[in-house]
């Protein structure tokens, strides 16, 4: 990206033009351990996303490439339904989201990626609906054509996504009615039941086949901790989408096994 750093002022009182080519963020220094860690796996995760950090005394806060300001850590501790209401960008990251389904019973409250933060993803993707439908493109996926985001090379993570499922179907065929009567993509909605944007707003999500994926508000016996339906859904599925930066709903408290939504900050080579 060639960023122009603007006109510096040179002793012979002409202007000199500087020009970057891939201009580093600068890293505060004195950052908590914990707080830079995240910061650079935000920097890593979203490229060119974000311009410059600003640390001071009780906060920092991040200036986004769009102009808009968000507010990377406040230092305030937080219980689950505060992170879930209003966290600052650090707090998204708060749950490691786990590689393997290795747990007994799902931990309680143990939620990666349901923590968001509205003002970044807005500042990313587009913060009103007519915003997110200029940055939306058309994915061929599987022979669905589905509106997705194409800001941060979301659109293109889906379409690799899709090239990669078209092989796991060639050898195992019985996973397709997954992959057909989808749930859908972009829709600007409201979390059910809440007044928090869904991620399908942002059109960063795919909900796959809705009969097959339950989702906890919808089950007469919620189970939240429950393993049984979480290990049934298949899980060379979710690998591939884990593969190329999208989490899975499945690996939530409150589950949603249709989900998957791109959030690359929590997934390798990028996670903290
Ligand atoms: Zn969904």
């Amino acid at each position: 990206m060639w960023l122009w750093l603007g006109m510096i002022r040179c002793g012979f009182c002409c202007w000199l033009f500087v020009t970057v080519l891939g201009a580093e963020v600068v890293v505060p220094s004195g950052l908590p351990t914990g707080t830079e860690k995240a910061l650079r796996c935000f920097l890593a995760a979203y490229p060119g996303c974000i311009e410059s950090v600003q640390s001071e005394e009780s906060r920092v806060t991040l200036t986004m490439a769009s102009g808009a300001v968000v507010v990377f850590e406040d230092y305030l501790p937080k219980k689950y339904q505060q992170r879930i209401d209003d966290p600052d960008l650090a707090d998204t990251l708060h749950d490691a989201y786990p590689a393997e389904m290795s747990f007994k019973t799902w931990p309680e409250g143990l939620d990666p990626g349901r923590y968001r933060s509205d003002a970044f993803l807005g500042a990313i993707y587009g913060s009103t609906k007519s915003e997110v439908k200029k940055n939306l493109v058309t994915v061929d996926f599987l022979g669905h054509k589905l509106s997705f985001n194409q800001c941060n090379g979301a659109a293109a993570a889906l379409k690799k996504v899709a090239a990669d499922l078209a092989e796991v179907l060639k050898k195992k065929p019985g996973l397709k009615p997954h992959l057909e009567n989808l749930g859908g993509t972009y829709n600007w909605r409201k979390v059910a039941g809440t007044s928090r944007l869904s991620a399908h707003s942002y059109g960063i999500s795919i909900d796959l086949n809705t009969d097959l994926g339950a989702y906890w508000q919808w089950e007469k016996k919620q189970a939240l901790a429950e393993m049984k339906k979480r290990l049934a859904y298949p899980q060379e599925i979710v690998k591939v989408f884990e593969k190329h930066g999208f989490i899975w709903g499945g690996k939530w408290y409150y589950y949603d096994l249709m989900h998957f939504e791109y959030r690359p900050e929590l997934l390798p080579p990028h996670a903290p």
